[in-house]
C-alpha cells in the first residue's frame, strides 16, 4: 500500500495501525494499491475503492486522534474490509443498479452492520456532544448525539423515509446481533 497524504491530514503510523490491524479483516494494507487521503467537503466523510483496490479516504485532519476519530477510521476501513472479504460477496455492478433511495437504505444498513461489529470490539464511539433533529412518524425530536438510541433512531428515520417496512425492529435486530454476519446480498434483500 502506497500512502498519498499530500496535506498530511493523518499520520502514516495511524493509517498503518488501522489498515494492518483492522478487526474486520486481517491485513487491509497488503491488499491495497494506493491510499489517497483527501480533505472532506462539509460533513461528508467517506471512502471509495476502485476495481484495482486503490482507496480514496475523504476525512478531516486528525492531529491527535480521539476515540471518536479512531472509530471513524475503523468505520471507513470497515467498508473496505467487507469489500475485500470474499464471504461478504460485494458486487459493485449490483450496487450501481440501485436508485438513490435504495443506495441510501443500503448504506444505512451497511453502516449499522459495520458499527455493531466494531462495538463488539470496543471501538464504536459516539460524538461527545451536539444534538440532532429527527422526524419519525411526523413527530420532530431533538436528541443528543451522545446517546446510542439517537444513533439507532437516525438509521430508523432514514430507512422509514425511504419506505423500509418495520425499520425499528430491523435496525435493532442488526445492532443486537453483531455475530450474525450479514453479506452484501443479505443487505440488498432488506432494501425495498
Ligand atoms: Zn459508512
Amino acid at each position: 500500500m502506497q500512502i498519498h497524504d499530500l496535506r498530511n491530514l493523518i499520520g502514516q503510523d495511524l493509517l498503518l495501525r488501522v489498515t494492518k490491524h483492522h478487526p474486520l479483516y486481517h491485513d487491509i494494507a497488503s491488499e491495497l494499491g494506493e491510499l489517497i487521503v483527501r480533505e472532506k467537503s462539509g460533513q461528508n466523510i467517506h471512502i471509495e475503492m476502485d476495481e484495482d483496490n486503490n482507496v480514496t479516504l475523504h476525512i478531516h485532519p486528525i492531529l491527535r486522534p480521539s476515540r471518536r476519530d479512531m472509530f471513524i477510521l475503523y468505520h471507513e476501513f470497515g467498508h473496505v474490509a467487507d469489500r475485500l472479504n470474499p464471504s461478504f460477496g460485494y458486487s459493485h455492478q449490483r450496487r450501481l443498479r440501485l436508485n438513490s433511495a435504495q443506495e441510501s437504505c443500503f448504506l444505512t444498513l451497511w453502516n449499522v452492520a459495520i458499527d455493531t461489529r466494531l462495538n463488539q470490539h470496543g471501538l464504536f464511539c459516539l460524538p461527545q456532544s451536539g444534538d440532532i433533529e429527527l422526524v419519525v412518524d411526523n413527530i420532530r425530536y431533538r436528541l443528543p448525539k451522545s446517546d446510542v438510541n439517537t444513533y439507532l433512531l437516525e438509521a430508523v428515520a432514514n430507512l422509514s423515509q425511504r419506505g423500509v417496512n418495520r425499520p425499528g425492529s430491523l435496525v435493532t435486530s442488526i445492532w443486537n446481533h453483531p455475530d450474525r454476519f450479514l453479506t452484501f446480498s443479505d443487505l440488498l434483500d432488506l432494501v425495498p
